[in-house]
This record gives C-alpha cells, structure tokens and sequence, in this order.
C-alpha cells in the first residue's frame, strides 16, 4: 500500500496552504481529504463573496491585539509570516491585493474567486491529489512504524508519515484530535450580533451610527468596544457589536446571551457633553429639540426614539426643556442600556471560539508536542480573531508555518 508523505484532513484555506507550501519545499505525495463535495467553500463566501484575505496592519505586537484567543502565541508565529508576507505570496501567484481604507485587504478584482482559484491551481500544479466526499471518521498511530492511518467514511483508509488537521469549526476535527490525545477547550460561537427585544427601536432599523463605545459588565468583568454600531430589525449589528461579541465570547456563551449592554453614543465625556448641551440652549434656545441633534452622528430617528424612551416631549424647543431633562439627555447618550435576549437570528457566526488547546501545540512548528508527525492549523485551534481579515491571516501564517516544518 501506498504511504503517503502528508495527508492534509480539511480541504479549506489553512489546509491549502499548508499542502502547497509543503509541495513548494520538496514533500512529495501528499493528498487532501475533504468530507463535503466543496473545497474552500468559506473562502468563497468570506467578505461577502470578496474574501477580506488580511489586514494590513504591520506591526505584529498591535496586529496581536485583534485576537481575543491565541495573541501570546501568534507573536511567534507572525514573526515569521505576516501580512507583507501574505501579499508577496499572492502576488508572486498573480493574485493582485489592494488595501481599503479601514485597512482590509480584498483582491484587487472583489473577487473570492480570484484567491480559490489561485489556491485550487497551486495545489493542482505541484501534483497535490485532493479528494472530495471524503469524510476522516478515524485516525490511529502505528507504533511500530510512527505512521498514520486514516480511516474515511467511505471505508477506505490511509497510509501516512504526516498527517495535519485543518478541519476548521467542525467537530468531528475536534474529535479527531482528542482521539489523538489532545485537549479540547470546548467551542463556541464568536463574532454575531445582538438580539433586543424592544419593539420601538426596530423604527431605527437601518440607522447607523460611527464610533460608539460599547460596554458589557459580565462575571466581574468589563468588556469594552469602540467602532461603528447598525440598528438591525432584530436589534444591534455592526463592527462594534462583533467585536464586543468576540471579546466577551466566552462569558456570554456561560450567560445564555442574556445581558446588559451599555451604548455610549458620543465620543465626548461627560462634562464636553454637558458644555454642549448648555451651548444648544443659549444659542438655539428657540429652535425645536427635534431639529437639532447634540450629537450630529445620531440619525434624527434614533435622536427622536431616544427622546420618547425618556418620555421627553419632543415638540418642546430647546430653552423649554427642564434642567432634569437636559440631564437625563446627557445621561442617555453616554450610558444608554439594553436587554440583550439573544444572538442575532441569522448564522452569522462567522468564527469558532475553541479547539485543540495552545498549550499543547507549537507555534514554530503548528506541531504537536503530544503526538509527534502531527500538525494543527487554521480554525480548529484554540484562536480566532475579530472581523477584518484576522481570521484568514491566521489560517494563512499557520499553514505557511506548518508546511515549511513538514519539509523539514
Ligand atoms: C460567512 C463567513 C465569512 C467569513 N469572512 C471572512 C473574511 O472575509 N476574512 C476572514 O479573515 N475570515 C472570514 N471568515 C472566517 C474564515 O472563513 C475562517 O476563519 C477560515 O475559513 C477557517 O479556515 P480553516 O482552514 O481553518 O477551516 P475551514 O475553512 O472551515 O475548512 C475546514 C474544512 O474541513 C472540512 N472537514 C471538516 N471535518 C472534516 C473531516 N472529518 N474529514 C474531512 N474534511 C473535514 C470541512 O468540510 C471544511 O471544508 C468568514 C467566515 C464565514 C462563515
């Protein structure tokens, strides 16, 4: 029977790149096994069908601070491969990346197509056999001989010196590494939005405000976000709201997504807040409370919707609000509270938070120290990112990492 150099368990970005940096550096037979009949089906959907492939933020001690799991350990591994390192890589490919404003780097074409095709070609022409509907239900160490052999749904099984497991969020990867001897920390979702069951707000769906502060107390602990908030018809959305989800993952899974939170709709603090309400009532005393916003980034139906939760009548002109009022108006722009009841309806979780514990991987190597010949990369460890390209550059520097070890 045929013995395999590398067998690569997960047909999606992190196993891609793995096999085709390992075929780069002289592996010679390696094969992918991939349970679903789709190979890089989540890179074909990523950033809306434009895959947001990283993020261009140089420095790795800051591009660490977007990764709620996994920053001690990806100091290490993105000294050695990061963000400059992943456009030469697709560019050497053809695949041309631009850089967007917010720092999100898409293929110049907005294409995913562009980066599946790009990986799909690689692996092809440097001879990587690749299976689909080939589901890896078992896989046992040959002691005698330190080979792997990998059993697939089929009933068919493999011979292997190397195996890796890329196998994303999907449990049967999980299971796979336990029966390896791995320690699993137990997945959850990350990176959804926040259902709120308050029937006035939803007339602000659509409304989107820029650079709030967001604040969940949970546990004993502070969790805390700043960004861009969208009221959605369920209840909030948006940058801010994914990145406190992927913050307080953990804590909010234990809670049953049922919590508080806290909106800060300014960026002013509370005495800059209370000048500028003073100066709205000497200056435009006349003028109605409704035409004047004292944050001008609050939509005039957000400003009204907040106005009747504080029972104030909004006909009044800005001189005939009470002292009261004016400060429950401070009070609310900068410590608005929510009922959260829930995650966002869809699926929306676009990352898992969990898998195949740190401790017992190396970040040089993505090796296991527990069973030698062994690599993990991409999702299926204990590391995820917030929205912004994190997610895939951890898959990309894990993979690149792992098939530069197993051609050593
Ligand atoms: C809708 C959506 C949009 C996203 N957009 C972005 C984005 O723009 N930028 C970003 O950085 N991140 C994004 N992400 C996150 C990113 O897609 C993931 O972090 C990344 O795809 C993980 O790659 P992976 O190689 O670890 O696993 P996956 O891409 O999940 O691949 C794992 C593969 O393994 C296969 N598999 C599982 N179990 C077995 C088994 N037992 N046998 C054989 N095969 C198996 C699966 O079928 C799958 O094909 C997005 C995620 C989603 C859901």
């Amino acid at each position: 029977m045929d013995v395999f150099d590398l067998i690569v368990v997960g047909g999606g970005a992190s196993g891609f790149m793995s096999s085709i940096t390992a075929a780069e550096n002289d592996v010679k037979k390696i094969t992918i096994l991939e349970s679903s009949t789709k190979l890089l089906e989540k890179v074909r959907i990523s950033g809306g069908g434009r895959c947001n492939v990283t993020n261009a933020s140089w420095v790795p001690s800051e591009f660490i601070d977007n990764y709620p799991r996994g920053k001690k350990k990806l100091i290490e591994s993105f000294s050695r491969f990061a963000t400059g390192d992943v456009f030469e890589w697709f560019q050497e490919k053809g695949v041309k990346l631009k850089i967007e404003d917010d720092l999100r780097v898409f293929p110049t074409s907005d294409s995913s197509l562009d980066i599946v095709n790009c990986l799909k070609n690689s692996a092809k022409n440097l001879g990587i056999e690749i299976s689909t509907k080939k589901f890896v239900k078992r896989i046992q160490r040959v002691f005698e001989d330190g080979l792997f052999q990998v059993f697939t749904s089929t009933d068919e099984f493999f011979l292997t010196k190397k195996l890796l497991i890329s196998t994303g969020g999907h449990s049967s990867g999980y299971r796979l590494a336990e029966s390896l001897g791995h320690r699993i920390i137990k997945p959850v979702p990350s990176l959804f939005s926040f259902t709120c069951r308050d029937e006035k707000l939803k007339e602000c769906r659509g409304v989107a405000v820029k650079n709030v502060s967001l604040e969940i107390y949970l546990n004993n602990k502070r969790f805390k976000s700043q960004g861009d908030l969208l009221v959605t018809h369920w209840g909030f959305s948006g940058p801010a709201i994914l990145r406190l989800s992927s913050e307080a993952a953990r804590d909010l899974y234990e809670k049953k997504y049922k919590f508080k939170l806290r909106i800060n709709w300014t960026n002013l603090d509370f005495s800059e807040l209370n000048n500028r309400m003073h100066m709205l009532r000497e200056t435009n005393g006349t003028t109605n409370i409704c035409n004047l916003r004292p944050i001008p980034s609050l939509t005039k139906r957000l400003w009204v919707y907040l106005l009747d939760k504080l029972e104030i009548d909004n006909a009044k002109t800005w001189s005939e609000l009470f002292s009261t009022e004016r400060y429950k108006i401070t009070n609310i722009l900068l410590n608005d509270e929510y009922q959260i009841s829930g995650k966002g309806p869809f699926a929306d979780e676009f990352v898992t938070s969990g898998g195949v514990s740190l401790d017992e991987v190396s970040f040089k190597t993505m090796e296991s120290f527990i069973c030698k010949g062994l690599y993990f990369t991409g999702e299926v460890l204990d590391v995820d990112g917030i929205t912004g390209g994190f997610n895939f550059q951890h898959c990309w520097t894990s993979g690149w990492l792992a098939g530069k070890a197993i051609s050593n």
